[in-house]
């Protein structure tokens, strides 16, 4: 038996313990829970057969007292020592995509990013559509290319039309951007017909990732009216392998901003969803923005009680996405058109400017949050590259 070493500070201490789904070298994924710089083998230390599969659904689905369990048993486990045949180094492992992903919905839930896209693309009305501070305003996007952490991404191609030109041509996006996101995830399904009203948001969410929404803004600029995004969204959405529970976010915790108007009575609720997470957001090596997750319009409870209140069912793996997270600051813009205005106001990286991505660069997303006692817990991060564009796609 081994007790683990964690070191002080770290960012995955006992009070965060995210799940993830891990392959040792030479045997199958399975899920893992984070300790320190170890991944512990669940399936082989709690002996329960969910643990033994290729994704968190199965675990997911069975619900908060599990989930609460769990998370008791792995938190002795850790104190009193783990096989070492049950321990990996987490640098010695591939992480997967830790979900089977059901539906994947993006909210828009910023009230900065929606005020500053709303100056961008409709420069001459107001900012904020008339029903923005009625609803969370979200798109339905595509699950089967959500992916993690890691994974290249191929430059999207599609339909351009820059202003000034009368029609649309074919080629690679010039304007692919980022949107930095917390990502949350549905562990206990409803039923059709069924709805999840704001204070039952901890029965049915499991935890919370990174996200970044791959934007590309002139496919995206050109097809978006009116019925909102489609290819210039769902070439590419990326997601940090930790899923971090809901029950190490207690710290974390707070009111959202003043919602004026009220909401409507489906979209209130007692309980607390708005949270304090500090995002940072690296291009190729430079810190470019730390948006601050604290200052989103609206919470997750809200997001999923909208979500389902026509009637609609979650299911064990939903993913829904809070739109890109902004600040007030300049420089806590999560999008890079934002960043850039437009790209008119390049930003500086080391020797290099930049607007949007070129081919090659690397990005980074991670976030931290208050965790109880005055520790900090980690959420790490979602990485990726841009590859070039491909697939016989000429211009
Ligand atoms: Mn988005």
């Amino acid at each position: 038996m081994t007790v683990l070493e964690i070191p002080a500070g770290s960012l995955f201490g006992l009070r965060n313990l995210p799940y993830g789904v891990f392959q040792p070298k030479d045997s199958a994924p399975r899920v893992g829970v984070r300790v320190g710089d170890w991944v512990v083998d669940l399936a082989a230390t709690l002996g329960d057969d969910v643990f033994a599969q290729s994704t968190l659904n199965a675990f997911m689905a069975q619900g908060r007292a599990r989930w609460t369990e769990v998370r008791r048993q792995v938190t002795e486990l850790v104190q009193d020592g783990v096989a070492e045949t049950a321990v990996f180094a987490v640098d010695e492992v591939t992480m997967h995509l830790p979900v089977a992903i059901a539906d994947y919905v993006d909210f828009y839930a910023s009230e900065n990013h929606a005020t500053n896209l709303g100056r961008l693309f409709r420069p001459d009305s107001e900012p904020l559509m008339p029903n923005w501070k009625h609803l969370p305003v979200g798109y339905h996007g595509r699950s089967s290319t959500v992916i993690v952490s890691g994974t290249d991404v191929v430059r999207p191609c599609g339909q351009r039309k820059p202003p000034g030109q009368s029609v649309p041509d074919f080629g690679p996006s010039r304007r692919l951007d980022i949107e930095a996101e917390m990502g949350f995830i549905v562990g206990v399904p409803t039923k059709l017909g069924e709805t999840i009203a704001p204070d039952r948001f901890a029965e049915h969410v499991f935890g919370a990732v990174v996200v970044n929404d791959w934007s590309a803004r002139d496919i995206q600029a050109w097809e978006y009216v009116p019925l909102g995004p489609f290819l210039g969204k769902s070439f590419a959405t990326s997601i940090s392998p930790w899923v971090v529970p809901l029950d190490a976010l207690e710290a974390a915790r707070i009111d959202t901003p003043t919602q004026d108007p009220e909401p409507l009575p489906y979209l209130r609720g007692e309980e607390k969803w708005g949270l304090d997470i500090d995002l940072v957001v690296e291009w190729n090596g430079h810190i470019v923005s730390r948006p601050p997750y604290s200052q989103m319009y609206w919470s997750p409870a809200q997001m999923l009680a909208h979500t389902t209140i026509n009637g609609a069912a979650a299911s064990t793996g939903d993913l829904f996405a809070s739109g890109t997270i902004s600040g007030r600051e300049k420089n806590e813009r999560g999008a890079f058109i934002e960043l850039t205005w437009g790209g008119k106001e390049p930003v500086t990286i080391g020797d290099q400017t930049r607007t949007f991505l070129e081919d090659g660069d690397e990005i980074s997303i991670s976030a931290t949050a208050p965790g109880v006692n005055g520790t900090r817990i980690g959420f790490g991060e979602v990485r990726s590259r841009i590859l070039p564009a491909t697939g016989g796609m000429q211009e």
